[in-house]
């Protein structure tokens, strides 16, 4: 894999090839990952280690790093790791299910119209499901459907007892009205927590969602399984979308971290980004956050997948190899949040499946 120079931050970025002078290469060896530059011997980056759930065997904080550990590397937070591993939690935990009550969850996927983005994702959750043992039905309807067609099959899966989680994959065809489908679905059964009771429940002090948005809440996990303090830590969140960023920073602000949010009109955005100790980015840019931008030690959550090169490669909102330098853990991209948002998925519905059935 080639990672093009963060200068040129845009869709456009130049690619440096494989070889050239100055090229950076990424290999995956067996639990570790090499960052390096071609022409010279790779910079080994610890992965951390992670013990099985729940012992939280990592302690290093963002305040804690010293000095020596940020100048060496970030260490590499490694999502397709801790996904893996949520999987595995999940095949045991859905196999004790159906041996103790005969149930097994199942996860109704709704795609309304051509978008071969959204046909992939629900190809990948629909084989995710699979994986772990979870029933999938789906439901494809075409671009020009009734909004009254999708409000019928979401009423039947509220209904269906074989049915424990409802997903609609957004975006919509444009004639659709999103906030009435998606408050149509049952909160009981809203895996991906967009419902505004479950959003307004996650704003409110005392009061439990029944879901919480699955990418924000992979985020989180990541934080807590690799021992990564939040409470009293500050935190920025960039970007404020119902999906992404005003999830994350209503979580960030549920485990007492101190937070503030980023947007598109906000003044100086780098001050504000280089106090943080926490940085989750949801933005959709291209290398937009660089090195000069965090705060040396910060943690930072990447949540952008922005496809360069006409499509041919994938990179974050951060730009990694400047931030990888600064900060004292960073996720890659691809492979750090984009695998925990369908493990967050698979949990939010064997969840829903042991609630219904009252089974701990
Ligand atoms: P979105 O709905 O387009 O929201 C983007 C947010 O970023 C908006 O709040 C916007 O501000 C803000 N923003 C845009 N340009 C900015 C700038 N120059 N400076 C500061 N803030 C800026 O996007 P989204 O759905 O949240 O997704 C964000 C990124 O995450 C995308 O790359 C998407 O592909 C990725 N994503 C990844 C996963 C995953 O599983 N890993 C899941 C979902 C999304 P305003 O509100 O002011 O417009």
């Amino acid at each position: 894999m080639n990672l093009a120079d963060c200068s040129s931050h845009s869709a456009t970025a130049r690619l440096l090839h494989f070889g050239s002078p100055g090229a950076i290469y990424l290999r995956r060896f067996v639990g570790s990952l090499h960052v390096g530059r071609c022409g010279s011997n790779p910079t080994h980056v610890k992965t951390l280690r992670l013990r099985s759930n729940p012992p939280k065997t990592l302690t290093v904080t963002a305040a804690m790093a010293s000095e020596a550990e940020v100048a060496a590397s970030a260490k590499i937070i490694d999502g397709k790791m801790v996904a893996k591993e949520i999987r595995d939690e999940i095949t045991t935990e859905v196999s004790r299910m159906k041996d103790a009550i005969g149930v097994v969850p199942g996860l109704a996927v709704m795609l309304i119209g051509e978008r071969k983005d959204s046909a992939t994702y629900v190809r990948n959750k629909k084989k995710a499901c699979e994986s772990v043992g979870i029933n999938s039905f789906e439901v494809r309807l075409p671009e020009d459907s009734a909004e009254t067609e999708v409000l019928k099959f979401i009423s039947d899966f509220n209904d269906d007892p074989a049915v424990h989680g409802i997903l609609v994959q957004l975006p919509l065809p444009k004639h659709m009205n999103e906030q009435n489908i998606l408050n149509a679905v049952s909160i009981e059964k809203d895996v991906d927590g967009f419902h505004p009771l479950n959003i307004g429940r996650l704003a409110m002090r005392g009061r439990e969602p029944s879901f919480v948005p699955c990418t924000p809440k992979g985020c989180i996990e990541l934080l807590h399984r690799y021992g990564f303090q939040i409470k009293g830590k500050k935190a920025v969140v960039i970007g404020r979308s119902n999906i992404v960023g005003m999830p994350a920073a209503l979580l960030l602000q549920r485990e007492d971290a101190t937070v503030t949010i980023v947007h598109s009109r906000t003044q100086n955005p780098e001050q504000i980004v280089k106090e943080a100790d926490i940085v989750i980015s949801a933005v959709g840019q291209p290398d937009m956050v660089r090195g000069t931008w965090l705060k040396p030690g910060a943690v930072v959550i990447d949540v952008g997948i922005n496809p360069v090169e006409r499509g041919y490669r994938l990179v974050g909102d951060v730009c990694y190899e400047e931030a990888r330098k600064v900060v004292s853990a960073i996720t890659p991209v691809p492979g750090g949040v984009g695998p925990m948002t369908i493990a967050m998925l698979l949990s939010n519905t064997l969840s829903s499946a042991k609630r219904i059935h009252n089974f701990q």
